[in-house]
C-alpha cells in the first residue's frame, strides 16, 4: 500500500496550497463570466473556458479520501473531513488562490460530431503546484451547473461518484495512467435520476468527487475551435497545451510550429496506444470512449458506465446505451482509440503545412499498440514474446480474435485468446494462475489444468472433451515456452504476480459497497477501497474479493449493465 508521507509543512486548508492557475492565465476566457450573472446554457465562442463558481450544497460530509493524493498536493490528509477543507471540497467555499472555471470542448459521441459539450458538471478550482513541483488541476465533479450544462443539472449521484472515486484509485494502483481522486463528499442534497431510462425518475443522494490530474484537456478540446473555423483559438490551445503538458517538445526560443505540433501528435498517439494496451491487460472497458472522454495526456478520464471483464468476452460492454452497436466493446477499444486519434489529428491540420507528419504519427499507432500489448501479455504469462507480423490483409481485431492482432501477434497468445471465450472463463483468475504456475516439473501441466478446471470456469459443466483437449494442448505449448525461457520459477512467479492482480474492482464488488453505503453502512466501501489499493499481493481473509462473479450479479443492474444516468 502506498504510505502517504505527510511532510511537516502539509497544510490544512486548500487556500494555503501553492496555486498557480496557468490555464486561466494563458488562454482566452469567455468575456461573459458566470460568477454573478445567472448561469444559462449557451454556446461559448472564442474562449477556452468560462469563469464560474460551484453551487453550494446543504450538508457536506467527507465519505472517502485518498491520503496519498492529499499528501502529494501538500495537504494534511487528516484535515479533509473538517473545516476549512471540507467546505472547499464541497464547493461551498472558494478558497484563496483558486480561480474556478468550466472548460469548453466538443467531441464525437458514438462516432458522430456532437458540437459543443464542455464541463457541464465539472468545475476546475485551479492548479496547484504539488510537492514534486508539478501542476495539478483540482476539479469538482457534480458541483452544479455551468454554461455547458445544456439541459442537465450539473450534479452527480452517490453511486456513480463512488464508482469514479474507487476506479481512479484502483487504476492507479494497477499501474494504469489515470486521473486521481482526492475526495468524495456527500452533499446532503437529493439528485433526481431516471436510472433505467424507463420513466421512473427518483431522488438519490448526491455527491462530489474532487478529481486531480495535470490537465483535463481532451482530444475534443481541439476539435471544437476547428469545427467553428476559429484557428486563433485552436493555435492558442495547441501552443498552451504543449507548453504546459509537453514542455520538452517546445522548439528553440519557445517556438511552437508545425514540427512541434507533429511531435505533439506523435506523443499523444504513443501514450494513447500504450494506454489502450494497459486497459486491455487489466480487462478494463471504459464504456464511453467519445473523443471528449479521451485525455490529451493519455490518461484514463471520465469514469461512467465502465466495467472490468469477469468472463472473457471480446464483445462485452457494460454501457446499456451502446447495446445496439457495441462500438465501445472490450475488443474494439484499441481500434476506437485509433479512430479518435484521427479526429484529433484532423483538427490540427489548419496549423500544419501538410498532412504527412500527422499521417505518419497516426500510422504508428497500431504498431505501438501491438508491441505494448505483446509485452503486456508476455509479462502476464511470464514468458518471452515470439512475435510474427500480421499480414496487412488480415482482419484486425473483431469479435473472437485476440485483442493483439492489429499489426503483430504471438501465435501462442493468439491461440489462448481463441480458447478463452469458448466457455465462460474468468479473465483475472486465469492469468493469475497461468502466470505463477510452476511448469518445470513433469506433472506441471497436469497440476495447472487441475487448478484451472476448478477455479476459473463459470460453468464447469460446459467443458467438452474437445475443449479440455485443446486447453491441454495449449498448456503443453505454454510449458514448452516456459521451459525454453529457463527462468527461475520463483522469480518468474513473483514477476507475473506483480502484473496479474488477484483483487480487482469488479462491478459486483462496487455494487455491494454502494448498496451498503446507501443503507448507511460505510464499512464495505472502506474495505473495498483498501483492497483495490493493493491489488497484487494475496492477503488472508480477502477471498471474497478474489472470487468468481456470483450468480446473483450475472445480469444485475450496476454489475453487468450500467446506464449513463449518473
Ligand atoms: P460524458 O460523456 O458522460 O462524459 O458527458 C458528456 C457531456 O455531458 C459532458 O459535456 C458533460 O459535462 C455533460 N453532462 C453529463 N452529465 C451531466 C449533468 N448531470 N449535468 C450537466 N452536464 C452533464
Ligand atoms: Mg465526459
Amino acid at each position: 500500500m502506498t504510505a502517504a508521507s505527510t511532510s511537516a509543512s502539509a497544510v490544512r486548508d486548500l487556500g494555503e496550497l501553492d496555486w498557480d492557475n496557468r490555464f486561466t492565465r494563458d488562454l482566452p476566457a469567455d468575456p461573459i463570466d458566470a460568477l454573478d450573472a445567472p448561469i444559462l446554457p449557451r454556446q461559448v465562442e472564442g474562449a477556452a473556458f468560462t469563469r464560474t463558481r460551484p453551487t453550494s450544497v446543504a450538508e457536506p460530509a467527507l465519505l472517502l479520501a485518498s491520503d496519498a493524493v492529499a499528501a502529494d498536493l501538500g495537504l494534511d490528509p487528516s484535515a479533509l473531513a473538517d473545516e476549512p477543507a471540507l467546505s472547499a471540497l464541497a464547493g461551498n467555499r472558494v478558497a484563496d488562490g483558486m480561480d474556478p472555471f468550466a472548460m469548453n470542448y466538443g467531441g464525437h459521441q458514438f462516432g458522430n460530431w456532437a458540437g459543443q459539450l464542455g464541463d457541464g458538471r465539472a468545475i476546475a478550482l485551479g492548479e496547484v503546484v504539488d510537492t514534486s513541483g508539478h501542476h495539478q488541476t483540482l476539479q469538482l465533479k457534480g458541483a452544479g451547473p455551468t454554461p455547458y450544462s445544456r439541459r442537465a443539472d450539473g450534479r452527480a449521484v452517490l453511486r456513480s461518484s463512488i464508482r469514479e472515486f474507487l476506479c481512479s484509485e484502483a487504476m492507479h494502483h494497477l499501474g494504469v495512467p489515470t486521473t486521481r481522486a482526492l475526495s468524495l463528499v456527500t452533499t446532503g442534497d437529493a439528485v433526481v435520476r431516471d436510472m433505467f431510462y424507463d420513466g421512473n425518475a427518483a431522488p438519490e443522494p448526491g455527491a462530489i468527487v474532487c478529481r486531480v490530474a495535470p490537465s483535463f484537456v481532451r482530444l475534443g478540446t481541439f476539435e471544437l475551435p476547428t469545427s467553428r473555423g476559429d484557428i486563433d483559438l485552436l493555435g492558442s490551445l495547441v501552443a498552451t497545451t504543449i507548453r504546459h503538458s509537453y514542455p520538452d517538445l517546445v522548439g528553440p526560443d519557445g517556438t511552437v510550429g508545425p514540427s512541434q505540433i507533429a511531435a505533439f501528435v506523435q506523443t499523444v498517439v504513443d501514450r494513447t496506444a500504450r494506454l489502450m494496451a494497459d486497459w486491455m491487460r487489466v480487462g478494463f472497458v471504459h464504456g464511453v470512449m467519445n473523443t471528449d472522454n479521451l485525455s490529451v495526456l493519455g490518461v484514463t478520464i471520465d469514469y461512467g458506465p465502465y466495467g472490468f471483464l469477469d468472463d472473457v468476452d471480446l464483445d462485452w460492454t457494460p454501457n446499456t446505451t451502446d447495446f445496439g452497436q457495441r462500438r465501445y466493446r472490450y475488443g474494439n477499444q484499441p481500434r476506437v482509440a485509433g479512430w479518435n486519434l484521427a479526429r484529433f489529428a484532423s483538427a490540427l491540420v489548419p496549423l500544419m503545412d501538410g498532412v504527412e507528419p500527422l499521417q505518419e504519427a497516426l500510422d504508428s499507432y497500431f504498431s505501438t499498440y501491438s508491441s505494448s500489448w505483446l509485452s503486456a501479455m508476455g509479462a502476464k504469462l511470464g514468458v518471452s514474446v515470439d512475435a510474427v507480423t500480421v499480414p496487412d490483409d488480415a482482419e484486425p481485431t473483431t469479435s473472437g480474435n485476440s485483442p493483439g492482432t492489429l499489426t503483430a501477434e504471438d501465435p501462442l497468445f493468439a491461440d489462448l485468446w481463441t480458447l478463452l471465450p469458448r466457455v465462460e472463463t474468468d479473465f483475472t483468475r486465469t492469468f493469475r494462475a497461468l502466470g505463477h504456475a510452476d511448469l518445470t516439473p513433469a506433472d506441471g501441466v497436469d497440476r495447472l489444468w487441475a487448478e484451472l478446471e476448478t477455479t476459473v470456469f463459470y460453468r464447469p459443466d460446459t467443458l467438452t472433451d474437445e475443449l479440455v483437449g485443446d486447453w491441454r494442448n495449449w498448456l503443453e505449448r505454454f510449458a514448452a515456452r516456459v521451459v525454453a525461457d529457463a527462468r527461475d520459477p520463483a522469480e518468474r512467479a513473483a514477476a507475473a504476480d506483480a502484473v496479474n492482480p488477484i483483487y480487482l474492482l469488479r462491478n459486483w464488488l462496487s455494487q455491494e459497497a454502494i448498496d451498503a453505503a446507501t443503507r448507511g453502512d460505510e464499512e464495505p466501501l472502506r474495505t473495498l477501497f483498501d483492497v483495490v489499493r493493493d491489488p497484487f499481493v494475496e492477503r488472508d481473509g480477502l477471498e471474497h474479493y478474489a472470487g468468481l462473479r456470483p450468480d446473483w450479479a450475472r445480469d444485475a443492474p450496476g454489475c453487468s449493465t450500467l446506464s449513463c444516468s449518473s
